[in-house]
């Protein structure tokens, strides 16, 4: 089994499209603990994706994921640019060893979740990305081959944001808040998830 590209293209542009219809609550979550560009480094990000879509969805599934990642990196910026870039190139590392989509999935997404850390030196319960990827690949991992998969990764990830909210961030700019940012989502956290919901959505609407 393998990923068609067409597939693989209208995964792609769902999750683009979402990222730049939510720019504005990005942007309003990141004004509240951060420096408010979050939605708009995720809508040049995911502009520039959607600008080569075509490109992309024409090269083998591993470079794709890594124009993907190396797009990111190139126009995002901020400290969220090369962890989404790293996640999307480490998934691609993956895939050009021995990994397959989907049946690798649990450990393709592993990889990239791993780079995220390791490129942020963080870890889940700090406040970013971390807290809803980490979750999710629990999930992916718990419950690969349950039917109702899409379904429970959808369901983790909202719960994931919404644990963000009593959390002091100790990672990024949230964190010279200290105190002061406990009580908000965390605007990394909920673009992960606008990310995964489009998947998820995506992924249901053509079984
Ligand atoms: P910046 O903070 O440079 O303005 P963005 O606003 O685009 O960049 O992204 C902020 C998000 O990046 C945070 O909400 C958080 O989820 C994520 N983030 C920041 N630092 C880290 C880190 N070290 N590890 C994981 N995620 C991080
Ligand atoms: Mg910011």
């Amino acid at each position: 089994m393998s990923i068609q590209p067409e597939k693989f293209k209208t995964l792609v542009k769902a999750a683009a499209e979402q990222i730049i219809a939510s720019a504005p609550e990005l942007t309003a979550l990141d004004q509240a603990i951060g420096d408010g560009d979050h939605g708009t480094n995720m809508k040049r990000g995911f502009q520039a994706v959607l600008g080569k879509l075509e490109a992309i969805v024409a090269q083998p599934l591993d470079e794709a994921f890594k124009t993907i990642g190396k797009t990111l990196v190139l126009t995002v910026g901020g400290a969220s640019g090369p962890l989404y870039g790293s996640f999307f190139m480490a998934v691609g590392d993956a895939l050009s060893r021995d990994k397959r989509l989907p049946e690798d999935l649990a450990e393709v997404f592993g990889t990239g979740v791993g780079a995220v850390s390791t490129r942020g030196r963080s870890q889940p319960g700090e406040k970013t990305m971390l807290d809803v990827l980490v979750p999710v690949l629990q999930t992916l991992r718990a419950e690969a081959g349950r039917p109702d998969l899409v379904a429970r990764i959808r369901e983790t990830a909202s719960k994931a944001v919404a644990h963000t909210v009593p959390m002091q961030a100790t990672k990024g700019r949230a964190s010279f808040l200290g105190a002061r940012s406990v009580g908000h989502v965390d605007p990394g956290a909920r673009s992960s998830c606008l990310l995964l919901h489009a998947v998820c959505d995506t992924l249901e609407s053509r079984p």
